[in-house]
């Protein structure tokens, strides 16, 4: 009974799915005819111009709804990579329960509102943070596909913008080394998202997943020559000129990820919290830092990655001094803010500078054909906010609050603290789950039960 009740909703979206598909067809369709199309597209009915307000809609609907199933396999990647899980071979369960999760449960975001938060076997509360993160990467993904994708690519530095703008152009007359490149950005903001998803978990990526984003974001660029739109180095210049494109190519690599490299070490160092005048001096550094660089720099060059990093400990200050004014004690969200990691500022920094690459380009600071002294003094900023947000992060949230009381059997007094999800404090956490995958809400680091849904 059930089940034939949810196989009749599932088949009605599916229906649903095809219906809306076949309306958009013909739009474009109508909007194409032979011999017209692309030629003169000033001159349309006022149905066209409907029907082609209508195509732009479904379109970003739909890169919305990818966005958030991609989020949602983000929240599958985030839980079980740490915990050496398969993320494929394996369907969605709870955590708690580990009944497996139900198909129609499991729909990005509507899931979890449909059951309240709650899981649909054992009845213990799901983190809200499931379907915050498939909002979020959701917008990231539409929004990166309207500025970068839809709009012929107007975000890049050093590349001609393609000369059709909209859904209708991108099916019409496909400009496919931007849809490369809007791929490759995709796939960087994800891998980005997972490790600032991890590290604020505290939690460290398996190595495979470290040298996959290491490998895609420095090698695929030497197969397709158009994924790095800004150069690191200018081929003009190259000793040799007739290996100059690949020399250039094989250089802007290597360079990106030993920027990378440079920088995720700097964050590293700055964020270690060795002479801390804290009780929780023994928290591990940020973890994760050095790896995520070292693929920015891979996947954007050193130019990019350098004023990445930079904005990346700009957003890191400014969560920890909002952290710093509003924890009040340690434990719960905002002594969690208060710690920010670089890593997690990493990611909305990336998506930043994709989006205002191109300006940042014009406005002189991404040098790649000249000497300048704009990288030196972006590297000392760098440095010099590095420091603040160590500063930042050592501040307790007040000098006076009552620390709570270390347990013995629960090791040294970092373990605590360290905001570990599921079980690993060994205290009995009643915060599970979640459709795709399903773990302890980093809302709540105490291990108390999370009182908004009790
Ligand atoms: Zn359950």
């Amino acid at each position: 009974m059930h089940r034939s009740a949810r196989q009749v909703r599932v088949v009605a979206f599916l229906v649903a799915g095809a219906v809306a598909l076949s309306m958009a067809w013909p739009a474009w369709r109508s909007l194409s005819p032979p011999g017209r199309f692309p030629v003169d597209l000033d001159v349309r009915t006022q149905a066209e111009v409907i029907r082609g307000a209508a195509l732009e809609a479904v379109t970003g609907l739909w890169f919305l709804m990818v966005g958030a199933a991609l989020g949602s396999f983000l929240n599958v990647v985030v839980y079980r990579m740490p915990r050496r899980e398969s993320v494929i071979w394996r369907p969605s369960y709870c955590p708690r329960c580990h009944s497996q999760i139900r198909l129609s449960d499991n729909l990005p975001m509507w899931g979890w509102v449909r059951l309240r938060g709650r899981c649909r076997d054992c009845w213990l509360p799901i983190s809200m943070r499931y379907p915050l993160v498939e909002l979020a990467f959701g917008l990231m993904f539409f929004v990166l596909a309207q500025v970068e994708l839809l709009s012929g690519g107007t975000n890049l530095p050093m590349r001609v913008p393609h000369r059709h703008r909209g859904a209708l152009y991108v099916l019409w007359d496909p400009d496919w080394p931007l849809i490369g490149i809007f791929g490759f950005h995709s796939l960087m903001l994800f891998l980005l998202m997972g490790w600032a998803l991890m590290a604020w978990d505290r939690q460290r990526p398996p190595w495979y997943y470290v040298a996959f984003a290491i490998a895609v974001g420095s090698l695929l660029p030497l197969a397709g020559l158009f994924l790095h739109p800004l150069p690191g180095v200018d081929p003009d210049r190259l000793i040799w000129p007739k290996l100059a494109p690949s020399a250039a190519l094989l250089a802007t690599s290597v360079l990106g990820l030993a920027a990378g490299g440079l920088l995720g070490a700097i964050a590293s160092v700055a964020s270690s919290s060795t002479g801390s005048r804290e009780p929780r001096a023994a928290e591990p550094r940020d973890p994760g830092t050095v790896g995520a660089a070292v693929a920015l720099g891979g996947f954007l060059g050193w130019q990019a990655a350098l004023c990445t990093a930079l904005f990346a400990t700009i957003y890191q200050c400014l969560a920890r001094f909002v952290g710093m004014g509003l924890a009040s004690a340690p434990g719960g969200f905002m002594d969690s803010l208060r710690r920010t990691p670089w890593a997690t500022a990493l990611a909305p920094a990336a998506f930043f500078l994709l989006l205002d690459w191109r300006v940042l380009f014009l406005a002189g600071l991404m040098p790649y054909d000249r000497f300048s002294y704009m990288p030196l003094a972006l590297l000392a900023m760098f440095v010099a906010l590095c420091l603040v947000a160590r500063r930042l992060g050592r501040t307790p949230p007040e000098p006076g609050a009552p620390l709570p009381p270390n347990d013995p059997s629960q090791g040294p007094a970092g373990d605590h603290e360290s905001n570990l999800p599921l079980g690993n404090s060994g205290a009995e956490e009643v915060v599970p789950h979640d459709a795709p995958a399903g773990e302890v809400s980093n809302f709540d680091s105490t291990g108390q039960p999370r009182q908004e849904f009790d």
